[in-house]
């Protein structure tokens, strides 16, 4: 009776954004915690698959931020939300939520941000990315409106890039919570 809500991309790393995959599959590190601590996994749709594709180009958070995909992840947020109130109900456990840590749309603890990107995509210079400390556009739609229903689950964010935080915290974090 223990459930983790999984972000799509940590048991399909086929979602991402070509060529920035980690893994091949799944997040093998974070999948041998859940499997030993026996909780099942919800898995939430990836918004940017559903939006634009597996053949979409990198975005930053600020054109992520456009009405419509907010508009599409509030949809599959409060989907997501109203499965997890209902385990709640039942007695269930949700120990943590997973999210991905660089993301523009699932980070938690840092969003990819380029606030100048528009336009011509082939003049771009990729070397402007940054990462800002805020949620990503789903993230946040998702955390608000937990905080509006009253829900507290823990949000741990697995960094999808070793320059962007410590694996080895996250599992930890994870373990702890799934204890
Ligand atoms: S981080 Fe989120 S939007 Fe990006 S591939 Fe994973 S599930 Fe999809």
């Amino acid at each position: 009776m223990k459930v983790v809500v999984c972000t799509h991309c940590i048991l399909n790393q086929n979602a991402k954004l070509e060529g920035i995959a980690g893994w091949p599959g799944m997040i093998e590190e974070v999948m041998a915690i859940i499997r030993r601590s026996g909780a099942g996994i919800l898995q939430i749709p990836c918004p940017e698959v559903i939006y634009e594709g597996i053949g979409r180009f990198d975005k930053s958070v600020e054109q992520y931020r456009c009405p419509a995909f907010q508009s599409l992840s509030k949809t599959i947020a409060s989907g997501v939300i109203d499965q997890i109130e209902d385990y709640l109900n039942w007695g269930y456990q949700i120990p943590a939520i997973l999210a991905i840590d660089g993301s523009p749309t699932c980070g938690f603890n840092l969003t990819q941000s380029a606030p100048e990107w528009r336009g011509r995509v082939a003049e771009m210079n990729w070397k402007e990315v940054r990462y800002i400390p805020e949620p990503g556009v789903f993230m946040k739609i998702l955390s608000d409106e937990m905080k509006e229903r009253s829900i507290d689950i823990p949000i741990i964010g697995i960094p999808e890039l070793p320059e962007l935080g410590s694996m080895e915290e996250a599992l930890e974090k994870i373990e702890g919570a799934l204890k």
